[in-house]
């Protein structure tokens, strides 16, 4: 098992799902713009992710997500154990899009779909999944590797069960959320992926939800969990409170160049104008 820190140059991300359901931070806080000059090129070009128009109260903080991983430079730590997920596909509840991005939600009022292990000491529950997409297959996930930017990147939500007896109580706390990042880069077709693009025609508009059961998230991991990168970092999106636990995926996954295509541009008619 090889395991790593990662060293850390925070990036500001406008793209990022709206991790928080209900209520902002309640600390005192600064308010500032989205740099969007620490933002990829192309995200300047871009049109403002509706999360990030206007000033925002943040933590002000110096743990803010994503970040770059500089890899020659992120730490060996013997002491990481592997990751371990338990993830039941019963669990999976809806599908629904947000007018920026969809997501895939479990139910977690048991302790049926967790995450433990790793650099964590207590067990998550899965809340949800999601995924961060780009205009073109150049850019799209949050984080980068060396500045290598990759086509999408995917993200599943864990709360601390153990500390916590609620998401909304554990998104605003210290050790409240883990995060598994992994990269997408195109490839070869993705079949656990399919089945969710074939599902998107029907939340082709922004607050369409609909059923979507069965679903096991593990087949959206690489086959090599062992290798990660692990910080302690933020929300990426308001009110960017200081409570993830990241954990990246050094292995990506492979998806086609269509599956990408067809669920940006084709599939998601969202009320933005990331997807030309
Ligand atoms: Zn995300």
């Amino acid at each position: 098992m090889v395991t790593f820190s990662a060293a850390v140059r925070p990036l500001i991300s406008h793209l990022h799902r709206q991790l928080v359901r209900h209520g902002r931070s309640h600390r005192i806080t600064p308010v500032r713009r989205c740099n969007l000059t620490a933002c990829s090129s192309k995200y300047v070009l871009s049109q403002m992710h509706p999360m990030w128009q206007g000033p925002l109260a943040v933590p002000g903080g110096d743990r803010q997500s994503p970040i770059d991983i500089v890899v020659r430079k992120s730490v060996f730590d013997s002491k990481l154990k592997p990751l371990e997920t338990e993830y039941d596909p019963q669990t999976c509840q809806q599908i629904w899009n947000n007018g920026y991005s969809f997501l895939v939600e479990y139910d977690d009022t048991t302790d049926k779909s967790t995450l433990k292990g790793g650099p964590l000491q207590d067990k998550f529950r899965l809340c949800q999944f999601h995924f961060h997409w780009g205009e073109s297959n150049a850019w799209g996930s949050e984080h980068t590797v060396d500045r290598r930017l990759f086509p999408a990147e995917l993200h599943l939500v864990h709360w601390n069960s153990d500390k916590y007896s609620l998401f909304e109580e554990a998104v605003m706390e210290d050790n409240g959320l883990a995060v598994i990042g992994v990269f997408l880069k195109v490839g070869k077709r993705h079949e656990g992926l399919q089945k969710l693009v074939d599902a998107l025609p029907a939340i082709r508009h922004k607050d369409s939800i609909v059923e979507f059961t069965r679903f096991d998230p593990g087949c959206l991991l690489p086959a090599n969990t062992d290798d990660y990168w692990t910080y302690h970092g933020s929300l990426t999106t308001p009110p960017l409170t200081e409570s993830v636990t990241w954990i990246v995926m050094k292995q990506h996954i492979e998806v086609s160049h269509d599956q990408v295509r067809y669920t940006v541009c084709s599939t998601l008619k969202v009320d933005h104008k990331f997807c030309l």
